[in-house]
């Protein structure tokens, strides 16, 4: 239990709200929305106090008919001894208001674009043994964001599929802030950091893309294979169906770059990061 018995404002301190964060499942506790409010249960005008087990989870909905009157207090405490994502597993999935006819992606100092060529148009920048880490797919102006992201066992830890976000809810730590979604494996480290910049945009500047054994570490300068040392840099990349291609895909064009053969789980991994710093002498990776 976290326990401030005199605030000195309303704020609640970031680790009670990680606290309450996780308790919740990371979401509404009655509906299980990944875009939620602190919301004290015990009124704040008798209590005067900020303890983790006294806070819960609302989305902007719920919030309002709990306090209009419509959601009984009862429900709520109900709730918040039952969040509908712990009850899920997941989280509620969520729709991305992505569309249009083009789109960029920025991985670390990379940059994928791709325009609408008809017949359903696909842009996947990272792909690991047959499995799309990261895509879209553009067809009859739709634009349907993809994302495949796993921990280092290979567990399912985030998946969007065409727009519709879904979370495993056994990560340390998952904050979604206005359009920045950063998921965090424990104290410091970041598993990944995703900005949606709709209606065609998504930048990631920070985290681990895992599969199969295959690392590759984002920072805002590179993006790095920390399995070989294969490091991308300012890379510009336009309607190219294929970025970042590692192990056996069966079908074998449009590439940006194909690598077989990587060692998997072998990498050394510290070796790999002191090497790139080396590389492109700036001080990353921290
Ligand atoms: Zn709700």
């Amino acid at each position: 239990m976290t326990l401030q018995e005199k605030p000195t404002s309303r704020n609640i301190p970031l680790p009670i709200q990680r606290e309450v964060r996780q308790r919740c499942g990371f979401g509404c506790v009655i509906c299980g929305l990944p875009l939620y409010e602190y919301e004290h249960m015990l009124d704040w005008a008798n209590v005067h106090r900020h303890r983790a087990e006294e806070i819960t989870l609302l989305c902007d909905k719920h919030h309002r008919e709990k306090t209009s009157g419509l959601l009984p207090s009862e429900a709520v405490s109900e709730a918040n001894a039952n969040p509908y994502n712990l009850r899920e597993g997941v989280s509620k999935p969520y729709n991305l208001h992505y569309t249009g006819s083009y789109c960029e992606v920025l991985i670390g100092s990379n940059v994928f674009i791709t325009k609408d060529q008809g017949y359903g148009t696909v842009m996947i920048p990272v792909s690991i043994d047959e499995t799309p880490l990261l895509a879209f797919i553009l067809t009859d102006g739709h634009l349907l964001l993809n994302i495949n992201l796993f921990d280092e066992n290979n567990n399912p830890i985030l998946m969007i599929k065409n727009n519709q976000l879904i979370y495993s809810v056994s990560p340390w730590d998952i904050q979604l802030v206005g359009r920045n979604l950063v998921i965090r494996e424990a104290s410091r480290k970041v598993l990944i950091d995703i900005v949606f910049e709709v209606p065609n945009k998504i930048v990631i500047n920070r985290g681990r893309f895992l599969h199969n054994g295959v690392e590759i570490l984002i920072s805002p300068e590179c993006a790095l294979i920390t399995n070989n040392k294969l490091l991308f840099k300012e890379n510009n990349c336009s309607n190219c169906s294929g970025g970042i291609i590692i192990g056996h895909h069966f079908n074998e064009s449009g590439a940006a770059v194909r690598v077989n053969n990587v060692p998997r789980y072998l990498g050394d991994r510290d070796e790999a990061i002191k090497w790139a710093k080396e590389s492109i002498k700036e001080d990353f990776f921290t």
